[in-house]
């Protein structure tokens, strides 16, 4: 069928509407069109308990950890008090630490700086460039890449094998993701992280898309660290979190180094500075902190847990389900799938249809239904292109390759939900 005799017949897209705007809540009422956004892997709308909270706080709103007021010392209770509700989110031990940050590629980027010298990297050549790309920045850490597995079971034999093929080494780390940012399957991060430690490796988990749809519990999942974004958990944008071991953190050098981070600067008596660096989370947040943005994300913390993930996992997957079934009526439509249909998946998948061009075909999602999805290859590039067996093709804008209308289209579409659709 070709480009124009599709964007002709609607019922191509009749599956997307299957969901209904009964069911999509129409967050933008504008002109003729309900907007309904199927882009929460991307960001999440804030929960409109997170920005009462963040409005509830506007009037008291002072420094934090840098004054002797009333309002300076309340802003550093709820800052530290919003480090606390996190943990206890995260199943953290006591030993762990909870450090803020601005989101997940900076929580992963903060780990790679602080990777004790020649680290041993292994990561999956599936992840999302914020966990593909950080390692290799640093010049003394050697990064073994894994090819894409098909089966969870895949994905642990080969890491085994991996691990097992390369030792002796120091100091290794295993980064996985939880659920993928693709096609929302999960991955068996327990079982990854047995063979992790199996192998003496430490392991983090990029929970970025798993943290909205499902509890972490660093404890129960048996990780050495976690890293995710408020902007994907219902909070609004600009803070993440790291949280974990706190070793390898404290005998690093602080990513940033500034105030809030040094305990005791001197003068030395040959002219230069000594600096006591702090111990705890403070040693990487040098700088005034983003107290709003810890605080949105305890809010969704919170929110999230009182709203129980119980629920909220039913309804997902339920309206998920509802969306592969329509989709796949469609002979046209190709969900994209590493592990195949019976793999355990959050709200979230990616499909191409047949002659189209996936950025055009949101495009016309967009304009026709006002639904608001994402093409590209959703940075993470080697696994889009394993999935659609296509070369690397020169980016266009944001990443997604050009295809003319009519050819084979050489990027995805991803529909993602949560709460609130
Ligand atoms: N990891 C995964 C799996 C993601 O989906 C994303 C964002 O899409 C990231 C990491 C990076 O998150 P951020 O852009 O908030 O740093």
């Amino acid at each position: 069928m070709s480009a124009s005799a599709v964007a002709a017949d609607r019922s191509v897209c009749a599956p997307l509407p299957v969901l209904g705007r009964d069911v999509l809540v129409p967050l933008v009422t504008g002109g003729e069109v309900d907007y309904a956004a199927l882009d929460y892997a991307a960001s999440a709308p804030t929960l409109q308990r997170v920005w009462d909270d963040v409005a509830a706080y506007a009037p008291y709103y002072g420094s934090v950890h840098r004054g002797a007021g009333y309002l300076s010392q309340l802003s550093t209770d709820l800052f530290e008090n919003s480090r606390r509700t996190i943990a206890e989110f995260l199943g953290c031990g006591t030993e762990d630490q909870v450090v803020f940050t601005r989101s997940t590629t900076d929580s992963l980027n903060l780990l790679a700086a602080v990777l004790p010298q020649d680290t041993r990297v292994f990561v999956f050549e599936t992840e999302h460039h914020a966990s593909l790309l950080p390692w290799e920045q640093r010049a003394d850490v050697a990064v073994t890449y894994l090819n894409a597995p098909r089966t969870p079971q895949q994905a642990v034999d080969t890491l085994e094998k991996a691990l097992a093929e390369r030792e002796p080494y120091g100091p290794a780390l295993v980064c996985v993701t939880g659920a993928s940012n693709v096609t929302g399957e999960l991955w068996p991060v327990r079982e990854l992280a047995a063979a992790a430690h199996a192998h003496g490796a430490r392991i983090v988990l990029d929970a970025a898309q798993l943290a909205p749809h499902h509890p972490v519990d660093i404890t129960e999942l048996d990780v050495d660290w976690v890293a995710f974004s408020g902007h994907k958990l219902y909070a609004p944008f600009g803070a993440g979190v790291l949280a974990g071991r706190a070793d390898w953190l404290q005998a690093a050098a602080p990513y940033l180094a500034g105030g809030g981070a040094s305990r005791k600067v001197s003068r030395r008596t040959d002219g230069g500075v000594d600096v006591e660096w702090h111990t705890t989370a403070a040693r990487h947040e040098a700088g005034s902190p983003n107290v709003i943005g810890a605080y949105a994300i305890a809010s969704a913390c919170r929110a999230l847990t009182e709203a129980g993930f119980d629920g909220l996992v039913a309804r997902e997957q339920e309206l998920i389900t509802r969306v592969r079934e329509g989709l796949a009526e469609v002979p046209e439509v190709n969900v994209l799938s590493l592990f195949g249909d019976d793999a355990a998946r959050v709200g979230v998948l990616s499909f191409v249809v047949e002659g189209w061009n996936s950025s055009h075909f949101a495009a016309a999602l967009s304009a026709e239904y006002g639904i608001g999805v994402r093409d590209g290859l959703f940075c993470a590039h080697p696994l889009v292109r394993t999935l659609l067996g296509s070369e690397p093709q020169e980016p266009g804008e944001c990443g997604a390759p050009e295809a003319a209308p009519g050819e084979r289209s050489l990027n995805a579409i991803r529909v993602s939900l949560g709460v609130g659709t």
